[in-house]
């Protein structure tokens, strides 16, 4: 039986949430936890970070004071702004490129590099980005698992190789959405075993075979923990010195760049929102999948989100999830099937292999979920 969050809509099916006695998720207690913290506090250890990486910088000779991982959506360009109109950083911004790269995303990233910013944009061994996400597809119902491991491993590696040892992530997803958060210290300093287990799943050395060899994954490679600490690596959330809204960001962002551009036909895939994770045409796929695994989507995600911050009440979330959560993910579906080497009746048979059958009912020649949420 699928139990739901009484205050957001987040099912019990969601991988590492936990309620509390009155049935409420750990994502909203986090929100609510949020509420007590001293915001002002947080800033000045904020500044104080801030004059240590300028004093690197002055001392290490560099160009460039930290590195921000930036996918080119709205939360990332919003911290890169930040980083830099307000706090007079120069930020080197760092980009594993989506699997399948849109106009919407390039153009977005065009649009912030015009206001001064230099990016490394990777765009690894586009041979083996197909077997792997081909693999993944068909073994974990999730294309996306090598990318995860380039996005994880490209902003570190580069920090090595510029010598920049200080990173900003976005926010830690495991206490902002609902997870386990290993530790507190885990909220503000990026913790590589939690990231390792939550986001990777392992180690991408074992994806070695016959079509795959060990110099071919160089951008999934993450540095060891030597390595690391030789070259004093500090990863830090910006979520954690500063409140963290994926809608504030937005506003912020469009405030600062007026062109910048939202999904082109209204709202993505699977949900209502327009303005998050549009930049990959393998991500509507990606959603899917989740539905298909956990029975619940992006409409569930994204309604929850804007639940807890007082932005939709329950019953308008509850409306918008019957009405969009799992849309099946027709748009772009040719080209992502052309990306995954398969035929349409091979990806359909992938995706009723992952069905949960706790979860999901087949009813002849259709499914059906045995709970639905509402
Ligand atoms: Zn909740």
């Amino acid at each position: 039986m699928i139990k739901l969050c009484k205050k957001c809509v987040t099912p019990s099916t969601r991988p590492r949430v936990v309620f509390n006695e009155d049935g409420i998720c750990n994502a909203c207690i986090n929100f609510e936890e949020k509420k007590s913290i001293d915001w002002n506090k947080r800033k000045e250890e904020f500044k104080k970070i801030v004059i240590e990486i300028k004093d690197y910088k002055e001392k290490n000779n560099l160009d460039h004071d930290c590195i921000v991982p930036w996918s080119g959506g709205k939360d990332s360009t919003s911290i890169a702004l930040k980083l830099k109109l307000e706090w007079d950083l120069n930020p080197l911004l760092v980009t594993c490129s989506p699997l399948i790269p849109n106009q919407v995303g390039q153009e977005n990233r065009e649009l912030l590099l015009q206001v001064g910013f230099d990016n490394v944009f990777v765009r690894p061994n586009q041979k083996i980005a197909k077997i792997l996400a081909r693999r993944f597809f068909i073994e974990r119902g999730n294309p996306k698992v090598a990318w995860d491991a380039g996005v994880n491993s490209i902003p570190v590696k580069t920090a090595i190789n510029f010598k920049i040892p200080f990173i900003f992530y976005a926010e830690h997803g495991e206490s902002e959405y609902g997870g386990l958060v290993l530790h507190e210290d885990s909220k503000k300093i990026r913790d590589l075993e939690e990231v390792i287990e939550h986001q990777i799943g392992d180690f991408s050395e074992n994806w070695v075979n016959d079509k795959v060899r060990i110099d071919d994954l160089y951008f999934y490679k993450f540095p060891s923990e030597e390595i690391l600490k030789k070259n004093k690596i500090q990863s830090m959330y910006f979520s954690y010195f500063f409140k963290w809204s994926m809608a504030d960001n937005y506003d912020y962002v469009k405030d600062v760049l007026p062109k910048f551009k939202t999904n082109e036909h209204g709202r993505t895939i699977g949900t209502f929102t327009d303005f998050d994770s549009l930049d990959d045409k393998i991500d509507d796929l990606y959603y899917y999948m989740q539905f298909i695994k956990f029975g619940f989507g992006r409409a569930v995600r994204d309604t929850s989100r804007f639940i807890q911050s007082n932005r939709m009440t329950r019953g308008e979330a509850i409306e918008i999830v019957k009405k969009y959560d799992g849309e099946y993910p027709e748009k772009n579906l040719s080209e992502v099937i052309e990306f995954l080497n398969m035929t349409i009746s091979e990806f359909t048979e992938i995706v009723d292999m992952h069905r949960n059958s706790e979860i999901w009912i087949n009813r002849g020649n259709f499914w059906e979920l045995k709970n639905k949420l509402f």
